[in-house]
């Protein structure tokens, strides 16, 4: 775990550093060093040595929280940031959560996650065909980071599509921070996003012509899987199946839903 001693680092560490990287691999280990944020990297320790009466006995990660999933993904789901007793806990993202346990159980009702839950890491889950980031890489104070935070977060998100991008077909979008995230990364990389801007929305769906020959990309938004958005329903657990499972079709994923069926 970094010490509280280190000090932060420039707000340019991730546009120096992301580029250099040659594979996922590397720059998830880049994104773990990341200080360059010196309110997130304040909170997420303070997370840490604070910690929940439940999780007392845990060494939170209180690191940057990289995505998950492989390499060679057709489809990416984008969230929002860390939550600072979940991922910022257990170092992977959307583990330990109320959001993640009902992300993964819908990516496994529909095939795509080896279990339905998400404890900690080398708890044995993986994904499949689907890789899982965020805009925001550490946890932020009420899950609200600021747009200078995202800005200087941005190019980690930008390098790892592009990593992605030879397999990339569709990224599915959870919630209007990640969606106004995306804009500015994926016309850099060179997708046009077409005019007027789309709009976000639940089954919101935009298709990206790449004018240098390469693969048109699907985006497609669906509601955050939030506490506050499953308990009141904006979002329920055969919503998210379905947004889930377009993106899955539109990237001609394999449906292989598990034996029992969805749970509801
Ligand atoms: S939010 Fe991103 S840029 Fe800021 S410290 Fe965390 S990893 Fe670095």
């Amino acid at each position: 775990m970094c010490s509280s001693r280190q000090t932060t680092q420039k707000p340019d560490f991730p546009a120096r550093t992301a580029p250099r990287v040659g594979s996922l691999r590397e720059l998830d280990a880049a994104i773990a060093t990341c200080r360059a944020c010196p309110r997130l990297v304040a909170w997420r320790e303070e997370a840490a040595r604070v910690k929940r009466r439940a999780f007392r006995d845990w060494e939170y990660w209180a690191r940057p929280v990289p995505g998950f999933g492989p390499s060679d993904a057709p489809l990416a789901i984008v969230g929002l940031a860390p939550a600072a007793h979940g991922g910022n806990r257990t170092g992977r993202i959307f583990t330990g959560d109320p959001s993640g346990d009902a992300l993964y159980a819908a990516l496994y009702d529909i095939g795509l996650a080896s279990q339905p839950t998400a404890t900690h890491r080398g708890d044995g889950l993986e994904l499949y065909g689907v890789r899982i980031t965020v805009p925001v890489h550490c946890a932020p104070p009420d899950n609200r980071p600021t747009t200078g935070e995202r800005d200087t977060c941005r190019p980690w998100l930008a390098r790892e599509l592009e990593l992605l991008r030879p397999a990339l077909r569709v990224i599915v979008v959870l919630g209007a921070f990640a969606w106004q995230a995306l804009r500015p990364v994926l016309a850099e990389a060179g997708w046009q996003l077409p005019r007027p801007r789309p709009v976000f929305g639940h089954g919101a769906e935009v298709l990206l012509a790449h004018p240098g020959g390469g693969r048109p990309l699907h985006m497609v938004g669906g509601y955050h899987p939030s506490q506050r958005n499953m308990s009141t329903r904006t979002l329920t657990p055969a919503m998210l199946r379905d947004v889930l499972r377009r993106g899955a079709d539109l990237a001609e994923l394999p449906a292989r839903p598990h034996h029992g069926g969805p749970r509801c």
